[in-house]
């Protein structure tokens, strides 16, 4: 299976190519994306060979060019969003992995989607901010999604093969981040370096501070809505601290199933890249001797974000992609020390009361981009 790896160099790529390493000559990385970190690229390519290659800009894709020499076959070098677009719709691909991180990446999702590809998708922005119009580019182009993120692996797994009115409602799990314990008074002046110290997960910058204020698991729900065609009421999450429970389902008769596995992203990329097929040689084991496993209620007093970011899902059209947007620019912002830990969540309720939405009920791609502009500047004068 010939695989377009967008984002190569962040945290999901890296691990898909240690995927793709321990699967070839079945897989095979055709193609490569990546912004700026031409160093971890350059090392990439060199492994993998891949035919095509895109990076953030022109001058990072002349640097390629130059550093990558004239003595080896070189791959297409292609740069920019319309580089994305392009690796994502190849002819020669089957699979597009979308690792990206933030709202860039919906664009991408759509082209490979109408291209009739099978989307693994980790760019939960994809689903957040284009829910529907990902849904009608999947109806148009016949591809295929699958997703990445390890609640929605493990849901999506739980529920194969089972009939929509066999399912009550489904359970994501949420860590509870790095400010689980601390008391609140001390929330409002913790450090970028504190939050950043994710008790379970190894992950991006982003997705560690999402997943400290519960952002992250706000987005989660949102995703599940439109990965699963269920209703917000159906879909609840719950503190897990262990991460191994990654998500849960509740049948029509009380039934409750569980996913368990180790904090590994190895392992919803390797189902997405083999679906519906198991294939072996996986490293990753869960030993369940001494293990135990606690639940608990997301308290709202500490995790307010979680709540304005469902509450954003609940009222749809641009609303999630204004949240979004705003949320990318207070995360840069706390991680930079400009603004507390605890403005992260009074930012994205502001938006919540702020925002007017643009195009109604299905807004399309452009309004939904003009969304996350206005988010953006909104979160930049908090
Ligand atoms: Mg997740």
């Amino acid at each position: 299976m010939r695989v377009a790896l967008l984002g190569s160099t962040g945290s999901i790529g890296r691990q898909t190519l240690e995927v793709i390493r321990a699967l070839r000559p079945r897989f095979q990385a055709l193609a490569l994306a990546a912004g700026e970190n031409i160093e971890s690229l350059l090392q990439q390519v060199r492994e993998f060979n891949p035919a095509v290659v895109s990076v953030g800009t022109e001058e990072a894709a002349e640097r390629l060019r130059r550093e990558l020499g004239l003595g080896r076959a070189q791959p297409e070098i292609l740069w920019g969003e319309a580089g994305l677009r392009e690796i994502a719709s190849l002819p020669e691909v089957q699979i597009v992995v979308n690792g990206l991180v933030g709202a860039i990446g919906l664009e991408p999702t759509l082209a490979a989607l109408e291209a009739g590809k099978r989307v693994c998708l980790a760019n939960k922005e994809s689903l957040v901010i284009g829910g529907h119009l990902v849904k009608r580019a999947l109806a148009r182009g016949g591809g295929e999604l699958i997703p990445v993120d390890s609640e929605h692996s493990t849901i999506f797994q739980l529920l194969e093969g089972r009939r929509p009115e066999e399912v009550k409602r489904i359970i994501l799990t949420a860590s509870g981040g790095a400010v689980r314990d601390r008391p609140l008074e001390e929330l409002p002046s913790l450090t970028p370096e504190e939050v950043l110290c994710h008790p379970t997960w190894r992950m991006g910058r982003r997705i560690t501070i999402d997943s400290a204020t519960l952002a992250n698991k706000g987005f989660e729900v949102i995703e599940a809505h439109w990965l699963f065609g269920l209703e917000y009421d159906q879909i609840e999450a719950i503190l897990h601290p262990q991460s191994v429970v990654h998500g849960l389902v509740e049948l029509a008769d009380g039934t409750l199933l569980a996913g368990l596995s180790p904090p590994d992203m190895r392992l919803p990329i390797r189902y997405a890249l083999t679906y519906p097929e198991r294939l072996g040689g996986s490293q990753v084991e869960l030993d369940l001797r001494g293990l135990s496993l606690e639940f608990a209620e997301i308290d709202p007093q500490r995790y307010p974000a979680f709540e304005a970011v469902v509450e954003a899902g609940r009222l749809g059209g641009t609303m999630p992609a204004a949240i979004n947007g705003a949320d990318e620019v207070l995360v840069e912002r706390f991680l930079r020390r400009e603004i507390p830990f605890t403005r992260i969540a009074e930012g994205l309720r502001l938006v919540l009361r702020e925002h007017r939405e643009f195009g109604g009920e299905e807004p399309g791609l452009e309004e939904v981009l003009a969304a996350d502009r206005w988010g953006r500047e909104r979160a930049k004068k908090i």
